[in-house]
């Protein structure tokens, strides 16, 4: 099933090609005004570049100096926030999420309930506690029950209700994570219209259509905000700071890594180790919470909620400003998020009146009714389009152009004699006398009528390579499928190490030291050489979300091996690859992108190693360079099973050889006694060739 579908990697690439070509003198007035700037090193000049933009947020009310201006960008901030949580969903783990704003609704009626007087039970001295927090109070009238009033703090319920929104991000997230594409995008789309449903129709919690009211704003040193703009402003610049700053740790860290190569490629992330369950969950637990963080804010600030204000058009917008900006770019996305709710609240009314103006000019009774704010729907639908034609990767893309290689970088050495160096992380497994480190019994796979696999006996043992031959369509691939837990095989178990890994989860037999590589290519396309082979050590590495936000010495030290641990594995293939560990892998040539994979499966420090053709579309001498590379793991202690259709490598290089016909395996052995098979050369080259042989 992982091997079968061509990845429509080819067109996207040639799409993104033809976007950017879609204006050349753009790109070149950007690159001599930006020329110089390239100089300075990225680093600095991302920190130069947020220290100006804080600068500039907070200077902004000064300058600007009215009411209604600071007012319509501390609502802009607001979005730029839920923009920032919906990137994590759609931008970084690539999940189509078309329901977002249902976690704005959740964070903003979680708050809007507990701080206003929408909802008051009957006293019980359960509520006690809460009291003497502070958190709700003791409303007596003379001749009826007593009441409890709440006035949760709003300090409290920001992070309060983004834990809510988190919490339900998982519960709509849990059923749909199996879905895919469009499919998830529907089901999203039914949340997102399913919350207001849920609120206009439970008067008694959050007062129906008529919304929330007396919603109460927050207080900080005795200070309220009331309906004062300005404190709601700088409270906007201090939590987009936050959590820019969040989601650009986030991004670079083991946990986006995984979220990217799930993005890229759902299957092969799994095979290199990473839980796709665990980390959807995650980006929707954290994209959720941001939204309710937001709900909370909005809510707040403008003391009152209602259904209307979460409706589908808002999971739009907030889309458009992801496109907008930049898909995957925090920076990107706050920009486009600006953008678009600036041009809401400040351009559009201006516009309109010279339109109206324009019209009185000419004479144009239409155009003196032109309601161009009323119109916003259909100029978000143009921005889309303009940006899917001319600009797909948004105004500020995510991924960064590398400078080209000089031409002695680009020079390969091919080298003959295998690897060079040793790898550190590599170690020769201890096994019990007797057990091999792979065996199958009577593995069986059905697809419908065919059976691909059927009922294959295989050992193998450590520190050895064995070759798996066959016609195409024999069930190699579909072999190796099992072996990983891509499919599930119907009959048969797979015992690794002793143990029986039949029917497990693909990451964790990566756990457990299984790696592969695939047929057809499976990289992570849009991530660099450097990200690909980090993600095959996810496996390895053990940073939580929260440890890659707040980086603590051991994540550190974590991340800094994971690096040296990759340049190491990158080194294998000489200077093929390490002068291009921060290009993307879209961008490498086939042979190099059949080295990637082979590097990164590497990297997850396997015992058992299964390369599917990996000389594929490889010329004789890349053929024998490839050859002497994988002998020479071999003699670093891996155990390699190898798919190859050139049967000089496997007379060269493999220990044994089975060969599968039909999916039975019907022959193994060394090299030369299986080419002599009459079997094997029947299923090879036909009855008649056996005959005369
Ligand atoms: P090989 O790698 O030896 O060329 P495969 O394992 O790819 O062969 O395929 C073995 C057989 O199983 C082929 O007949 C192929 O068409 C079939 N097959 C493989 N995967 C699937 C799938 N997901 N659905 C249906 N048939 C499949
Ligand atoms: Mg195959």
């Amino acid at each position: 099933m992982a091997d079968v579908t061509p990845t429509p990697a080819a067109d996207v690439d040639a799409g993104a090609a033809a976007a950017r070509a879609g204006a050349p003198w753009v790109a070149q007035l950007g690159a001599r005004l930006l020329g110089p700037i390239q100089w300075v090193p990225a680093a600095a000049r991302a920190r130069v570049g947020a220290g100006a933009a804080l600068a500039a947020a907070l200077l902004f009310p000064a300058v600007v100096r009215n009411g209604g201006d600071i007012d319509a960008m501390a609502n802009a901030l607001a979005f730029a926030i839920l923009a920032l949580g919906l990137n994590i969903v759609v931008g970084f783990a690539g999940l189509l999420d078309l329901g977002y704003a249902a976690f704005f609704a959740i964070g903003a009626y979680t708050y809007g309930i507990v701080a206003s007087g929408q909802v008051h039970p009957l006293w019980s001295p359960l509520w006690e506690p809460l009291r003497w927090l502070g958190l709700v109070g003791r409303f007596h009238i003379a001749g009826a029950p007593d009441t409890v009033q709440m006035h949760f703090s709003f300090w409290l319920m920001l992070p309060g209700a983004a834990l809510v929104a988190a919490f339900f991000g998982i519960l709509f997230g849990a059923p749909t994570l199996r879905l895919k594409g469009d499919y998830l995008a529907i089901v999203t789309l039914g949340f997102g219209e399913i919350v207001p449903i849920v609120v206009r129709n439970t008067p008694t919690l959050t007062n129906g259509a008529m919304g929330l009211n007396g919603v109460i704003s927050p207080q900080i040193f005795g200070y309220r905000f009331g309906v004062n703009a300005l404190p709601f402003y700088y409270l906007g610049v201090v939590m987009i700071a936050l959590l820019i700053f969040i989601s650009y740790r986030l991004k670079d860290s083991r946990i986006g890594r995984a979220w990217m190569a799930i993005r890229e490629d759902e299957i092969a992330a799994g095979a290199m180790g990473v839980n796709r369950t665990r980390l959807k969950l995650l980006a929707f637990a954290v994209g959720a919470a941001f939204a309710g963080a937001t709900g909370t804010y909005y809510v707040a600030k403008l003391q009152t909620a209602t259904p209307e204000m979460f409706m589908f058009p808002v999971s739009v917008m907030i889309l458009v400003m992801i496109v907008l900006g930049g898909t995957g770019n925090p920076a990107g996305v706050v920009v486009g998020a600006l953008i678009l709710q600036l041009l809401q609240s400040w351009f559009l009314q201006d516009v309109t009146q010279w339109t109206h103006a324009l019209g009185r000019l000419v004479g144009s009774p239409w155009l003196q009714r032109v309601e161009l704010v009323q119109s916003i729907e259909l100029i978000f639908g143009i921005i889309l389009v303009v940006m899917m034609l001319f600009r797909r990767e948004g105004l500020i893309p995510a991924t960064r152009t590398t400078a080209a290689l000089s031409l002695a970088e680009q020079a390969a050495q091919p080298s003959r004699g295998g690897i060079g160096v040793t790898l550190s992380g590599i170690r020769k497994v201890e096994l019990p006398v007797g057990t091999p480190l792979l065996e199958t019994r009577g593995l069986t796979k059905r697809f419908g009528g065919i059976t691909a696999v059927r009922d294959v006996d295989l050992v193998v043992q450590p520190h050895t390579i064995v070759g798996l031959i066959g016609p195409n369509g024999s069930g190699k691939t579909t072999f190796f499928n099992l072996v990983t837990g891509l499919d599930v095989p119907d009959g048969g178990r797979v015992f690794f190490m002793g143990r029986d890994i039949t029917g497990r989860p693909a990451h964790e037999i990566v756990e457990r030291g299984i790696a592969r590589t695939f047929q057809t290519l499976r990289l992570f396309n849009n991530m660099t050489v450097l990200e690909n082979v980090l993600v095959g050590m996810h496996a390895r590495t053990r940073a939580s979300a929260v440890g890659a936000v707040v980086r603590p010495p051991s994540v550190r030290a974590e991340e800094a091996a994971a690096r040296e641990w990759a340049l190491e594995v990158l080194r294998i293939f000489g200077n093929r690859l390490l002068p291009r560990v921060n290009h993307l892998a879209s961008s490498l040539s086939y042979a190099n992108r059949r080295r990637l994979e082979i590097a990164r499966a590497v990297a997850s420090r396997p015992q058992l190693l299964l390369l599917d053709e990996p000389t594929a579309g490889m010329n004789p001498a890349e053929t024998m360079e490839l050859a002497d590379q994988i002998r020479s793991l071999k003699e670093m202690g891996l155990t390699v099973l190898l798919i190859e259709h050139k049967l000089g490598v496997v007379n060269d290089i493999s220990d044994r050889v089975a060969v599968l016909d039909y999916g039975e395996k019907i022959a193994e052995g060394r090299a030369e006694e299986v080419q002599r098979n009459d079997d094997v050369i029947r299923a090879y080259l036909g009855r008649t060739s056996a005959a005369r042989v």
